[in-house]
């Protein structure tokens, strides 16, 4: 993994197009005890310290129902990383490997997902433990976790459809 956009050896970088961000809106601002990226967790754990998730308006009001779901998808924008490396050297031991199959905060499109226990709801502030990101880092979602929701919507056909009902290509 990058760990503050430096290249290391036998890394490669590719000459990216410009990046648009997909019209992306910071929906709030994690905060976190980190502030360099030499000293956060590689991942989050359950039994972190808290962290506040500060909700910007007018997104406040969707909160309303999230109490009740203990742990939370969360979704970040790693504002800091480089998004040119196609190959990585996580170890900087010489040997690579693609991206795609790395969970480094260095990608064309840097979102970082935890799983986090929900520890408290405060008006537009919650508390959470299982981040590993630097303090200040943009807010993408928040969802339940999905092994806690169930859909609230009526079943459509797609939802009972398996690899054998797909016919061969
Ligand atoms: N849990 C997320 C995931 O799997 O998608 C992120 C994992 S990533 C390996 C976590 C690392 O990203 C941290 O250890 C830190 O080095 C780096 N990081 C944290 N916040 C960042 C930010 N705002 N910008 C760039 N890098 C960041």
């Amino acid at each position: 993994m990058v760990r503050l956009n430096e290249i290391r050896a036998h890394e490669v970088a590719v000459a990216p197009p410009p990046p648009t961000d997909a019209g992306l809106v910071f929906i709030g601002r994690i905060r976190t005890p980190w502030t360099s990226r030499l000293e956060c967790p590689r991942q989050g754990r359950l039994d972190g310290p808290d962290c506040q998730i500060e909700i910007f308006a007018p997104w406040i009001a969707a909160l309303d129902g999230i109490a009740a779901f203990e742990r939370l998808e969360v979704l970040y924008w790693l504002d800091q990383s480089r998004r040119d490396l196609v190959r990585q050297s996580p170890a900087d031991d010489g040997r690579t490997r693609g991206t795609f199959a790395l969970r480094s905060p260095v990608r064309p499109n840097p979102i970082g997902t935890s799983i986090v226990a929900l520890q408290a709801v405060a008006g537009a502030v919650l508390t959470v433990r299982g981040l590993d990101c630097l303090d200040g880092t943009p807010l993408v979602d928040l969802k339940p976790d999905r092994c806690l929701f169930t859909p609230l919507a009526r079943p459509q056909p797609g939802d009972l459809q398996t690899a054998d009902d797909t016919p061969a290509a």
